[in-house]
């Protein structure tokens, strides 16, 4: 039998209404104690977990395209487009509407489900908000599910977002709070957390994550984590980036490189601490080798992002995906089962809301 008839016969992602007996109460030191775990015990209790809500065949694919890239006044010190940090990356304005949407196009075309869109702003102007809505009505309407990072956001903005259709809004808390201030100063932690309840209250779905290798300690990783899992609801898209080299970046002082397995610890304990989350490795797969995906998606990493570049550092091409996926045997979410799995609320793309009815499926795989 080949690999790719063998996940054929596996269900459908099973993700489905958030389950009752999920956790929003997790200590550090729980996590701690997990993360720590003989590894291969560890990977046992993520794919346990994984298989109660997600096919572990199943890889979600979205694309990610910069719409307006550097110049951005936020001091992030991981940051090729902060304008404090002199990186090469040369400022642009927003990109025009046409070029967006042939780039959708594209990646619906490499079959991607997901496309994401984000600006180097602090908070987007509403000027700037009136080109973003046309970008997300017409990328819906061409059958993808949408995502935009734009900045903090106000309700107001929130509202216009999810007038427009949008399906996620990605902010990510980063790192750690302790470890915060050493990454950014132009902005706090509570910054970013109220944004994104701005954005949970406004019904648009929350992708959430952080960055590892900028010097942090375990424990800021691990405290990481635990901020999104006690999330009064965890965020439905965990992206996971491990920071690659930016010449010019202040953090390019203190970074230390990620090994796959300390990666994949983390991987696992996201897995584990927010089971109906999809955990996204994001930036820093180029760097990885075949074998660390895979040993990441055993851990309980289902989303990648494909397509060459990723806002402006490299990724892995389609066909190298493709290849791996292939090889373990693994497939591609397609958007129509993603839907019939999330019943959460989806928008027609005059805007208006109508919710999307669950099939209920069954909890348990083979
Ligand atoms: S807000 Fe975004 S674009 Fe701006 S410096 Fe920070 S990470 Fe970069």
């Amino acid at each position: 039998m080949s690999p790719s008839s063998l996940s054929s016969d596996l269900p459908a992602k099973q993700a489905g209404a958030p389950r009752p007996d999920l956790r929003h109460d997790w200590t550090e030191a729980e996590a701690r104690s997990l993360h720590d775990l003989p590894f291969p015990e560890l990977l046992f209790r993520a794919q346990e977990v994984h298989r109660q809500s997600f096919n572990p065949a199943e890889i979600e694919t979205a694309t990610l395209l910069s719409i307006k890239t550097g110049g951005c006044p936020e001091d992030c010190g991981y940051c090729s487009q902060s304008a404090k940090w002199k990186t090469g990356v040369k400022a642009s304005k927003l990109m025009q509407i046409e070029r967006v949407l042939a780039e959708a196009r594209r990646a619906k075309a490499g079959g991607a489900t997901r496309f994401c869109m984000g600006a180097a702003w602090r908070s987007p102007k509403d000027r700037d908000l009136d080109a973003v809505c046309a970008m997300i009505e017409d990328v819906k309407a061409m059958g993808l599910e949408t995502c935009v990072t734009l900045g903090m956001l106000t309700p107001p903005q929130v509202e216009r977002l999810a007038g427009a259709g949008l399906d996620y809004y990605n902010h990510n808390i980063d790192t750690s709070r302790d470890f915060y201030p050493e990454i950014i100063t132009t902005r706090t932690m509570d910054d970013r957390l109220e944004t994104l309840a701005h954005v949970r209250a406004g019904g648009i779905k929350v992708c959430c994550g952080g960055i590892v290798g900028m010097g942090e300690s375990v424990d800021d990783r691990i405290s990481m984590l635990v901020t999104l899992a006690t999330l009064e609801r965890h965020p439905e898209s965990v992206p996971l980036n491990m920071w690659q080299k930016i010449e010019g970046t202040p953090v390019m002082r203190k970074a230390e490189p990620t090994g796959a397995i300390a990666f994949a610890r983390l991987v696992a304990l996201a897995r584990i601490l927010m089971p109906q989350s999809v955990v996204r490795l994001s930036a820093g797969r180029s760097a990885m080798s075949d074998e660390a995906q895979a040993l990441c998606f055993l851990a309980g990493a289902n989303s990648i992002f494909t397509g060459d570049v990723l806002l402006t550092t490299g990724n892995p091409d389609r066909d190298e995906d493709a290849k791996l996926l292939n090889e373990l045997g693994m497939r591609a979410m397609t958007l129509p089962s993603r839907l019939r799995d999330h019943d959460l609320t989806s928008l027609s793309h005059c805007g208006r809301r109508r919710a999307i009815p669950t099939d209920g499926f069954a909890s348990k795989t083979p």
